[in-house]
């Protein structure tokens, strides 16, 4: 398969992280025609910047830690240049009370509960058990990971084995802040794929408080980075796939919108391919709307879960939050925002980030109706947290979007073998299957996957 032609002709679908890196890869390796076929008028997916007042803001991926070589080479490249995130601090909202907000230090946070020696001890054997593991965590994608039971059981049962227990609310911070889940439902490989031992470090440090100009982030944001990397490649926007076939060609049917001036056109297009790159979310409700589904895929993709995760924005005049990044901790239930980012002090557009439940009648997300009650429950979550901090909100909120967040499998499902079936899958049906679900939900672990499955295939 590395020889295959470089006139071979490969459909991307999805301009996110995972469907751009797949065609940077493709067109480093001299592949001429690799087409991208993008849903939506923008590229980047869950990487969506704004600019507001003239700076540029996130609304989905946010941060780089120096783990991210394969994306700084790219941003290098491209000529995006970064800026190093301010300190945080923790929200207590159970010590508080209206007009009387409890703010403390992460440190004192993280080391609730333990002393310094502990800690520090924990930390050093942190270091000595994930370097133990670099073999196989260090390989792009879960392969072989159900041979690892270890890795497969919940992390804080992990944790517990290895007598790292007080590390936990210094976990909590990138990963169930971040919408990863508790600690008790991610299962381990994910949290130690994302957990490199350069990531801990720039964890220990922020933690302590230490300015080490870690994390960074993009100085006109995600989104942009990934325009500048669409440049070079060929993207259509607009497209809704209406069907893809495969057998000896791939073939796609598509419509494509183009607006020129006040005109748009809508083009019907039949195109043929010899290889298909899934980069979209790879759930049965996107999939099946399109893709001629095996059976082997369909009961595969049907084991994936979301964390769903929404993030408002609010316009707070006269306000500042004291640093530009505070996490919610204790976290309240789900509907409740668990990180707040006021990106910039002098500015006044400030973010909440809350972690939607998936379960129940809440299931169906997607559907308008239950996403009105949603929002609504979110937006009271935001109030009354930022009542308690001195801060009356009204409904009139600038920005919410929903992210299909998080794609994943729980443990069993991972012990049972599910990525060494869908890591078989790969090349079959000229089918290449790409994102967060391969490699964990990080911009980093997506184009690395991408890049490994472009080097070996291709
Ligand atoms: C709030 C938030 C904060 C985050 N913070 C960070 C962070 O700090 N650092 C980090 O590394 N990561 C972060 N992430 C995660 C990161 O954004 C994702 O892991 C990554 O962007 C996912 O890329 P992807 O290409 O796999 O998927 P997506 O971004 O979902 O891209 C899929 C693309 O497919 C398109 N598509 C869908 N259906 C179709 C169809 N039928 N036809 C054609 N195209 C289709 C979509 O429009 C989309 O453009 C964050 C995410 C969120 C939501």
């Amino acid at each position: 398969m590395p020889n295959t032609a470089k006139h071979a002709r490969i459909c991307v679908v999805g301009a996110g992280a995972a469907g751009l890196s797949a065609a940077y890869f493709l067109k480093q390796r001299g592949y001429e025609n690799v087409v991208v076929l993008e849903k939506n008028g923008r590229v980047g997916g869950l990487c969506c910047s704004i600019t507001y007042k003239s700076r540029s803001f996130d609304l989905g991926a946010n941060y780089l830690t120096p783990a991210y070589k394969e994306v700084l080479k790219i941003a290098k490249e491209v000529g995006a240049e970064l800026y190093s995130e301010g300190p945080g601090q923790v929200y207590d909202p159970f010590a508080s009370q209206p007009n009387k907000p409890v703010f403390k230090s992460i440190q004192e946070t993280v080391m609730q509960g333990t002393d310094l020696f502990t800690y520090g001890g924990a930390i050093a054997r942190f270091y000595w058990e994930r370097s133990q593991l670099e073999a196989i965590l260090s390989v792009p994608g879960f392969a072989g990971i159900s041979l690892h039971p270890e890795l497969t059981q919940p992390f804080s049962n992990w944790l517990a084995e290895k007598d790292l227990s007080c590390l936990s609310t210094l976990f909590e911070l990138p990963i169930t802040n971040m919408g990863y889940g508790d600690l008790n439902e991610i299962p381990t490989a994910y949290a130690l794929k994302y957990m490199t031992i350069e990531t801990f470090t720039t964890l220990v440090t922020y933690g302590a408080g230490l300015p080490l100009g870690w994390p960074k982030r993009f100085i006109d944001g995600f989104q942009r980075f990934w325009e500048r990397v669409s440049w070079g490649l060929e993207v259509h926007f607009n497209v809704s796939i209406k069907s893809i076939k495969r057998g000896a060609t791939i073939n796609v049917h598509f419509l494509e919108q183009e607006q020129i001036l006040d005109d748009f056109d809508t083009w019907e297009q039949n195109l043929e391919f010899d290889y298909l790159i899934l980069a979209c979310p790879l759930t049965l409700d996107v999939l099946q709307t399109f893709l001629d589904l095996s059976p082997t895929e369909k009961e595969l993709f049907q084991k994936i879960e979301l964390n769903p995760y929404s993030l408002t924005t609010y316009q707070i005049p006269n306000f500042s939050m004291g640093t530009p990044v505070t996490n919610v901790i204790p976290m309240n239930q789900e509907g409740n925002p668990w990180f707040i980012s006021q990106q910039f002090l002098d500015n006044d557009l400030v973010a909440f980030y809350t972690r939607l439940p998936w379960e129940e009648d809440l299931i169906d997300w997607k559907n308008h109706a239950s996403r009105s009650d949603r929002r609504d429950e979110v937006i009271k979550g935001i109030q009354a947290t930022m009542q308690n901090i001195g801060v009356e909100l009204d409904d009139q909120f600038y920005s919410y979007d929903e992210w299909p967040y998080f794609p994943h499998v729980t443990s069993e499902v991972m012990q049972s073998g599910f990525y060494d079936r869908l890591e078989a899958l790969q090349g079959q049906r000229k089918t290449f299957y790409v994102g967060g679900l391969l490699n964990f939900e990080l911009v980093e672990t997506i184009v690395e996957y991408s890049k490994a499955l472009v080097e070996k295939n291709f």
